[in-house]
C-alpha cells in the first residue's frame, strides 16, 4: 500500500504502479466479462433448431475443422448462495438416470449432423457437478460419446469436480477414461466465508482430491477461487491464497463474484452480510495477483493463472490463446458443440443455446428434435469486433495491420469512437496508442473489460439510463 491515502501502489509484472483512488471509482462500472461477443443478452429467441442445423452443415463444408465438446451436468447437492450457473439441486441421485438417456440421445442427434472424420480436440464436462454421477454413470457416458466422435488421443479432456463428493473412485474412473484436466471449485477456505456462502469444503477435503488426482497421473489441476464473497478480507483471502500455493496446482482461476441478486436470488442471503466492495474488494484481488505472481505463477488475461510451463502460459507467449464459455482455452480454431441443459454451442458464426429448464429440454429431445431455444448469427462486423475484443482480452494488445490484413478495414476508420474512447483510459495510464497497435499497460491489464467495452457495439447503443444486465466489473 501506498503512505498516501488517495492512491494505491500495484506490483504487476516487475512494475509497480501507483493507481489515484479516484480512477478506481470511475472503473467500477456495470459491464460485461465477454466469455462470448455479441453477449448471450443479445441473443434472439428466432434463432432455432434449423439455424443450428444450417450452422452444422456449414461447419461440415469447412476443411476438417476440428470439434469441441461440452457436456452440462446440472446437477448438485447443495447450493453455493453465490453461483451463477445452471444447477438442479438433489440430493437424489436418481435424477441423474432420465438426464442422462436424454444427453446422450441429444449426443447421437449432434453426432448424426457432424462429419465423423473431424477430430475432436477438446471435451469438457461442466455443471453443476459433472461427478455428481456415478463412476459407472461416467463410463457409460464417455463410451457413449466416444463410439460416436473422433477423440484425439492428446485430445484435451477436462472434468469439472467438487471435493466434497468426489471420491477415490471417480479420480480413478477419470484416469482411466482419459481426463487429463480437472478443477475443482474451493472459492476461499475461510471457514466464516464457507459458512456464509453455504459451502463447507475444508482444506483436507480438498488436498485430497488434489492428492488422488496426482496419484492418478492427471497431469493438471485447476483451482477455482472467487473474490467478494461475504466477510472476506485482504487478511482471510492471503491465507486462502497460502494454501492453495501450497497444493501448487497448475492452473488457478480467480474470478470476480458476479452481484446479480435480481437474476440469482439465493444471493439475496448476502443481504445483510458485510462484503468487500470497491477499494476493499480490489485489493483482495491485487493481493493474490501479487502472490501468485511471486510464487511463480503467470498472470493470463483476465483472471487466471498458470505455471510458465503450462500450455495456457505458453498460449500467452505464442498469442494462441482464445476466450470461450468456460474462460480462456488454448484450442484455437474448432466448432464447440455443447450438449445438455442451457449448453452453449458455438459453430462457425453461430452460437446456439439450449433450454435451461429440463421440462423444456426433455420435452424437445422426446418429440425427437434438437433443444435450441435461443441463439444469433454473427454478422460481419460481429466477427471483427468479436476478434478485437478476444484478442485483447488474451493478449493484450491489438496489432492494427493484422486486423487490416485479415478484414481489409481501416482500423482507425472503422474504430473512430472506440480509439476515441481509449484516449481516456489513455490518459489515465491503461492504454498506449501508437499507428500500429493498441496495448494494455501492466496497470490496464487489471481493468481489461473495461478496456474492450469501447469495442463493443450493442453496448454503446444501450441507454446510459437503461436497467444494468451485467455485474460490476471490480
Ligand atoms: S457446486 Fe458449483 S455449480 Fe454447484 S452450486 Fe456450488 S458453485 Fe454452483
Amino acid at each position: 500500500m501506498s503512505t498516501e491515502t488517495d492512491a494505491i501502489d500495484i506490483r504487476i509484472q516487475n512494475e509497480t504502479v501507483s493507481l489515484p483512488i479516484e480512477v478506481l471509482d470511475r472503473y467500477n462500472v456495470y459491464g460485461p466479462r465477454y466469455t462470448s461477443y455479441p453477449t448471450a443478452p443479445e441473443w434472439s429467441d428466432e434463432f432455432g433448431v434449423d439455424d443450428l442445423r444450417r450452422a452444422f452443415a456449414a461447419a461440415n463444408a469447412e476443411d476438417h475443422r476440428p470439434v469441441s465438446l461440452y457436456f452440462h451436468i446440472p446437477f448438485c447437492e447443495k447450493l453455493c448462495w453465490f453461483c451463477g450457473c445452471n444447477v438442479i439441486i438433489n440430493k437424489d441421485k436418481e435424477v441423474a438416470h432420465p438426464y442422462l438417456d436424454r444427453l446422450k440421445t441429444e449426443i447421437d442427434r449432434f453426432a448424426d449432423s457432424v462429419d465423423p472424420s473431424r477430430p475432436t480436440v477438446q471435451f469438457h464436462w461442466g455443471g453443476g457437478t459433472p461427478t455428481y454421477l456415478s463412476p459407472e454413470q461416467m463410463r457409460d457416458l464417455y463410451g457413449h460419446t466416444a463410439s460416436r466422435f473422433l477423440i484425439l488421443p492428446d485430445a484435451e479432456i477436462g472434468l469439472e469436480v467438487d471435493p466434497r463428493v468426489t471420491t477415490a473412485e471417480h479420480m480413478a474412473a477419470a484416469a482411466e477414461l482419459g481426463f487429463n484436466r480437472v478443477s475443482m471449485g474451493v472459492q476461499d477456505f475461510d471457514p466464516q466465508v464457507q459458512e456464509a456462502v453455504n459451502r463447507n469444503q475444508t482444506f483436507e477435503q480438498t488436498a485430497a482430491t488434489v492428492a488422488q488426482a496426482r496419484e492418478h497421473g492427471v497431469p493438471s489441476v485447476n483451482i477455482d477461487l472467487m473474490y467478494g464473497l461475504p466477510y472476506q478480507t485482504i487478511a482471510s483471502f492471503r491465507e486462502t491464497v497460502e494454501r492453495v500455493i501450497e497444493l501448487s496446482p497448475e492452473r488457478i482461476a480467480l474470478f470476480n463474484y458476479a452481484h446479480v441478486p435480481s437474476l440469482r436470488h439465493a444471493q439475496n442471503a448476502f443481504r445483510r452480510m458485510p462484503m468487500p466492495v470497491g477499494l476493499e474488494k480490489f485489493e483482495i484481488f491485487r493481493a493474490a495477483i501479487e502472490r501468485f505472481t511471486d510464487a511463480g505463477y503467470v498472470f493470463i488475461g483476465l483472471d487466471h493463472f498458470a505455471k510458465p510451463e503450462d500450455e495456457m502460459a505458453r498460449a500467452q507467449v505464442d498469442r494462441t490463446l482464445r476466450r470461450n464459455f468456460q474462460g480462456y482455452t488454448t484450442k484455437a480454431g474448432s466448432d464447440l458443440y455443447a450438449m445438455g441443459v442451457s449448453s452453449i454451442s458455438q459453430i462457425g458464426g453461430a452460437f446456439a443455446q439450449n433450454f435451461r429448464d429440463t421440462e423444456s429440454y426433455f420435452a424437445r429431445i422426446d418429440a425427437g428434435d434438437l433443444a435450441t431455444m435461443r441463439g444469433m448469427w454473427l454478422t460481419d462486423d460481429d466477427v471483427l469486433r468479436s476478434a478485437v475484443i478476444e484478442r485483447f482480452l488474451c493478449h493484450c494488445v491489438i496489432h492494427t495491420k493484422e486486423f487490416e490484413e485479415e478484414f481489409g478495414i481501416d482500423f482507425a476508420e472503422t474504430f473512430a469512437d472506440a480509439i476515441a474512447d481509449l484516449r481516456a483510459h489513455e490518459a489515465d495510464g491503461m492504454v498506449r496508442i501508437s499507428d500500429d497497435r493498441i496495448e494494455v499497460t501492466p496497470l490496464g491489464r487489471l481493468f481489461i473489460r473495461n478496456l474492450a467495452m469501447p469495442f463493443d457495439a450493442y453496448l454503446r447503443r444501450r441507454s446510459p439510463d437503461a436497467k444494468p444486465i451485467f455485474s460490476k466489473t471490480l
